[in-house]
């Protein structure tokens, strides 16, 4: 038989038209992209090396150092999604056999621990229960006790719905001359924070919550502690693709005129940045979401309001009721998406996430119908 002829034929899936069903995303993320950002993506595809690309680059860039509160100059975005920026993070700053230190009270933490762990350091953690908070005092002895050179904390845990304080760990952190890293992939947008003025070193988050733009693009930024710290290495990060040395260089944030191609997608996420009264929005939208599903005899799993993520809210599993079957008839009947728990919060509970776009009182209102109908029709007792 002539090696030429195609012996497997077309799959017929790939001749129908693709068929994509509109659904609520009232999970933890990815959020409803609005026309105006889904209209960005569609626009024509341009070279990675055209002056265009770079002034777009340049454009989403400012945005990110709004959106952060940083003057960084080494702040990007990248292709990827949030975990992408988790893995850029640890595999630029920690050589192998350093000391890592990680706030554990949901999987973020947990996932963080692994990272670390895969690439060689020296990993420390401090545990709590999903939900639990640390204070400023129990973090000063672990970075006295264990030295790290990075310590990681969430600050929109959205596995637990908790927005986790963030004051004055920055001082402690420079005080014991470690690095500060900070996940807002789940918070930003929706509840404050203010990189520079809060001595956080490394600062990420993902395209794909509060900021309403398609899954695949991670913004990221390094403080000059950081940049001192990755750019004097004496080993290579183990990766190429998320090594900043390539990156910066790409953004043209490294001062050197040679620069390097990446793959992008960074039209669509370019038109979704926030705006400060967001934060504003989402908890007054949140505040309406939590005194609703009190209305329905709910109990919210973050007690103290102050701690809760106003962009996902965590609530405990009903008594008697078989959380999996709520979600499926809210599937089902209402076209929306709501989850379960993730990690250490599985089994605990339900989360909706109402961000960016989707933060209306109409939605809040959706979810709580959709839940109140999922009460009534889901027999009880079979947890
Ligand atoms: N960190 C937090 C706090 C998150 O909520 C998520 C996504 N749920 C991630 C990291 C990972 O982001 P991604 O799913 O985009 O990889």
């Amino acid at each position: 038989r002539s090696m030429s002829s195609l012996t497997i034929p077309p799959p017929a899936c790939m001749l129908r038209p693709l068929e994509v069903p509109f659904r609520y995303l009232f999970g933890p993320g990815p959020s409803n992209v609005p026309p105006r950002i889904l209209a960005a993506g569609a626009r024509p595809i341009i070279g990675h090396l055209h002056p265009e690309m770079y002034e777009i680059m340049n454009d989403i860039k400012k945005g990110i150092q709004y959106a952060f509160q940083t003057q960084n100059n080494m702040t990007i975005a990248m292709s990827g999604s949030g975990h992408a920026a988790m893995e850029c993070a640890i595999f630029n700053t920690v050589e192998p056999g350093e000391s890592v230190l990680v706030a554990v009270n949901g999987i973020w933490g947990e996932r963080v621990a692994e990272i670390a762990e895969r690439m060689g350091a020296s990993v420390h953690t401090m545990v709590k229960a999903p939900g639990g908070v640390f204070t400023n005092e129990e973090i000063e002895k672990a970075l006295a006790k264990h030295k790290p050179v990075l310590f990681f904390l969430t600050h929109g845990e959205s596995s637990a719905g908790l927005a986790h304080p963030v004051d004055g760990i920055g001082d402690l952190c420079r005080k014991h001359n470690t690095l500060f890293l900070v996940d807002t992939v789940a918070s930003l947008g929706a509840a404050p924070i203010f990189m520079d003025q809060q001595n956080i070193d490394i600062l990420y988050t993902g395209s794909q919550k509060a900021l309403n733009a398609p899954p695949g693009t991670a913004p990221i930024s390094f403080n000059e502690r950081a940049c001192q710290k990755m750019f004097t290495r004496k080993t290579k990060p183990v990766s190429y693709l998320l090594d900043m040395s390539h990156l910066s260089n790409y953004w043209g944030n490294d001062g050197k005129p040679a620069r390097l191609g990446t793959v992008s997608d960074l039209q669509a996420f370019c038109t979704g940045l926030i705006s400060k009264t967001s934060w504003k929005h989402h908890k007054e939208v949140a505040e309406y979401l939590w005194t609703g599903l009190e209305d329905l005899g709910l109990k919210l799993f973050i007690r103290e309001k102050d701690l809760r993520l106003p962009s996902v809210t965590t609530i405990a599993i009903p008594q008697g009721y078989n959380w999996r079957e709520i979600l499926q008839y809210i599937m089902k009947h209402h076209q929306m998406e709501m989850t379960g728990g993730l990690g250490p919060s599985i089994n605990m509970v339900i989360r909706v996430g109402l961000m960016g776009y989707n933060c209306q009182k109409r939605n809040a209102d959706l979810a709580l119908a959709a839940l109140a109908d999922a009460l009534r029709n889901c027999k009880k007792s079979k947890a």
